[in-house]
């Protein structure tokens, strides 16, 4: 519609009314922002939408229950994950509570024990006050995950890989163990992103993302979402974005559906820059040890190449020495940012001991292999030589003898 057709001109001081009815009303009909003809969707921010009649409602009726940007991006991703729905919260973090929010008292969470640190934080300390309570056990080992099922257990949550130690679990086995014990599987797909990986499709039956890392990928954006092919889960977690209310806003529903259109190139960029990175990290005396899937000295490396398509761009590696050398090392980076998050553009790099998994029990620590000397890197999007220069030169200023 032409914006100053008739619909603009129907409020006009030709038409006799005020001025403060005209600021409310002159060029803002409805109908010019429903075009049919925008390629980009448009930032919707109405909070509430004109009803066609008494007992009836449009697409639209209020914000919390749907937004038009909002639901241009949940079903791009839906589709990305080959899911009939995607519903998308305000945080990663919220989309969990959202999802354990499923369950009711007494029933029980079976979850893998590395998981990223807000997450298993919320298990322990909020989510088991609503009498819900989790068992953590390694989910590399399917088994594992077997064996402390119980005849309450609703829920398996497996994150893979996981945070920080790039473990790998198997979600069509994981699946088929909770499914015989009339429970669900949700895998937080962060790590890899819809694009290299798509747990629905080896039997999952939600998939959650933080779309704070990779699916915005621009390090802008506090977002959640969770998919599935569940109409009965689907209905639920709409009514939760209804009656909780911890919703993205439209204006980062618009920025994340713009960051989302290069995850494919982002996401082979970020692996081909982690592969250069962890292939030289390997080689330098100066490093313990590099983790990392998509390298056959990943201990799960076959299954890693059976689930998933690419590996992403996270890198694990401890270096030699302890916490004395490990800030000198974050110290000494230039290209590199001492940063949590991951995910974006630039490459970024944290210490899990101190930070992200700071939450740990001395004990959960060594067994996840959450030492001082452990560094996780983000791998980002620069120039391949930059990158590697920038670590070499920080590890020699860390550790000068070798
Ligand atoms: C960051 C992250 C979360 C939490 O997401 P937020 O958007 O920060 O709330 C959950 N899982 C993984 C694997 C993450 O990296």
């Amino acid at each position: 519609m032409d914006v100053n057709g008739s619909e603009a001109v129907k409020f006009s001081t030709a038409r006799g009314y005020g001025m403060e009815t005209l600021v409310q009303h002159a060029g803002q009909e409805p109908k010019i922002w429903s075009t049919d003809s925008a390629v980009i969707p448009p930032i919707v921010t109405s909070t509430t939408f004109r009803l066609p009649d008494v007992a009836e409602t449009g697409d639209f009726v209020y914000a919390r229950c749907g937004n038009p940007t909002r639901n241009s991006f949940e079903s791009c991703i839906a589709a990305l994950e080959g899911a009939k729905h995607g519903i998308a919260f305000a945080s990663g973090v919220t989309t969990l509570f959202c999802v354990t929010n499923m369950l009711k008292s007494g029933d029980h969470i079976v979850s893998g024990n590395e998981l990223y640190g807000g997450c298993s934080d919320q298990m322990k300390q909020i989510t088991s006050n609503l009498n819900i309570q989790t068992t953590f056990v390694d989910s590399r080992d399917p088994k594992n995950v077997a064996a402390a099922m119980t005849p309450n257990t609703k829920m398996v949550w497996i994150e893979t890989p996981s945070n920080p130690g790039l473990r790998i679990s198997d979600i069509a086995a994981i699946a088929e163990i909770a499914h015989n014990n009339g429970a669900f599987l949700c895998v937080d797909n962060t790590f890899s992103s819809p694009y290299f990986q798509q747990p629905l499709k080896l039997g999952a039956d939600l998939v959650m993302s933080s779309v704070t890392k990779y699916i915005n990928g621009h390090t802008d954006v506090l977002m959640g979402i969770v998919c599935t092919n569940r109409d009965d889960f689907n209905e639920r977690l709409r009514n939760f974005q209804l009656l909780i209310g911890a919703v993205p806003s439209p204006f980062d529903c618009y920025l994340a559906n713009r960051g989302v259109k290069t995850l494919p190139l982002r996401m082979e960029k970020h692996q081909e820059n982690a592969i250069a990175v962890a292939k030289a990290l390997a080689e330098n005396p100066r490093v313990e040890k590099v983790l990392y899937p998509g390298l056959p000295s990943h201990p799960q490396h076959e299954l890693a190449k059976k689930q998933m398509s690419g590996f992403s761009g996270m890198v694990s590696l401890w270096i030699k020495g302890g916490l004395k050398e490990v800030k000198i090392f974050f110290k000494s980076l230039k290209v590199v940012l001492f940063a949590v998050s991951l995910g974006g553009t630039h490459s970024l790099t944290e210490h899990p001991a101190t930070l992200t998994h700071d939450g740990l029990t001395a004990e959960e620590k060594e067994d996840l292999g959450v030492q001082d000397n452990l560094v996780r890197l983000s791998v980002g999007l620069e120039t391949t030589s930059d990158l590697i220069a920038d670590l070499e030169q920080a590890l020699k200023a860390a550790i000068p003898e070798v």
